[in-house]
């Protein structure tokens, strides 16, 4: 058998944060602990799932553990998972009390007929897989979300109020939604994103992350494609199987994604990011968001990891 070099890419969401000590050496653990999966000849599908679960469980990005409230003070997380061998799909929206959203949304894919469970019904089926559980949000932590809430009383666009806070610098971003894309021996591709959406978000509100297409794709013909970013842009143009599209048609990682990134700008004034694989393992990572914390590994040296890349 003529066993390709794997691949693998790792981030932990666009926007204006900088990447500190404790996320690179997250990132470096989960491209490491994806990595083995890959080198041992696990399927790369399991390889994202491995990566983005340390990521996850990390409790320092915006999935999992890490994951911010809604207004109403719910935890809400989304997340996918994609096999680019047979173009399978699972993933969970609006899931609560797991730590590990996208071991729920490989449950999905694994065990039941469908694509995307949501609410209520996927914590309960969360449950019923038995995937680890994490606390609710203490008092404090809800208490703080709802005066939030009653600070941009509650049914406003809190999107646009979220972005001018930030610019005003009265609050932090949370846009650390986490994702991965590998390559395995065998020449597969698979594609995963787990989130806990965007800051100050409306209760229900759903983004990119758990949308097939959207925030994430993965195609053996194609390639894989993981996205962070504003998901109500990203939706819109359906920006990851857009990116596989042309690169099926011949586009090189970079062209296809910095193509659909001029797009995102251009058309809807959105910005995003994204980790990018092609079936020959070539790869690109680009944001139009100041910053985005990624990092990549071909098994060679030490894995690469920023948080700027052009
Ligand atoms: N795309 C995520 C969402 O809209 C957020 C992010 O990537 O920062 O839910």
């Amino acid at each position: 058998m003529n066993a390709r070099k794997p691949v693998i890419l790792v981030h932990g969401g666009a926007g204006t944060g900088v990447m500190n000590a404790a996320e690179e050496a997250c990132l470096r653990d989960a491209l490491a602990q994806g990595y083995a999966e890959l080198e041992r000849g696990a399927p790369a599908v399991r390889a994202v799932e491995i990566a983005i679960r340390v990521l996850e469980g990390s409790g320092l990005f915006n999935a999992g553990a890490g994951s911010v409230l809604q207004l109403d003070g719910g935890r809400r997380m989304d997340a996918s998972l994609m096999d680019g061998r047979d173009l399978r799909a699972g993933a969970v929206a609006a899931v609560e009390g797991s730590r590990y959203p996208i071991t729920v949304a490989r449950h999905v894919m694994d065990e039941t007929d469908h694509v995307l469970l949501a609410g209520k019904p996927a914590t309960r089926f969360a449950r019923y897989c038995r995937i680890e559980r994490q606390a609710p949000p203490t008092a404090a932590a809800r208490k703080a979300a709802l005066a939030g809430a009653r600070k941009l009383a509650f049914a406003s666009k809190s999107w646009s109020l979220l972005q001018k806070m930030q610019r005003a610098g009265r609050l932090q971003a949370a846009c650390e939604t986490v994702g991965a894309v590998a390559l395995d021996q065998e020449g597969n591709l698979a594609a995963g994103a787990s989130t806990g959406g965007a800051g100050l978000m409306l209760p229900g509100r759903v983004g990119d992350t758990p949308q097939v297409g959207s925030g994430v794709y993965a195609d053996n013909e194609g390639g894989a494609v993981s996205m962070t970013g504003r998901g109500e842009a990203i939706i819109r143009i359906a920006v990851a199987k857009e990116i596989v599209d042309r690169m099926e048609a011949g586009a090189i990682p970079n062209r296809a994604l910095q193509f659909v990134l001029r797009k995102l700008a251009d058309r809807i004034n959105g910005t995003a990011g994204a980790l990018v694989l092609a079936p020959n393992g070539r790869f690109a990572i680009a944001h139009t968001t100041p910053r985005m914390s990624a990092g990549h590994w071909t098994g060679k040296g030490r894995p690469i990891i920023a948080d700027r890349f052009r």
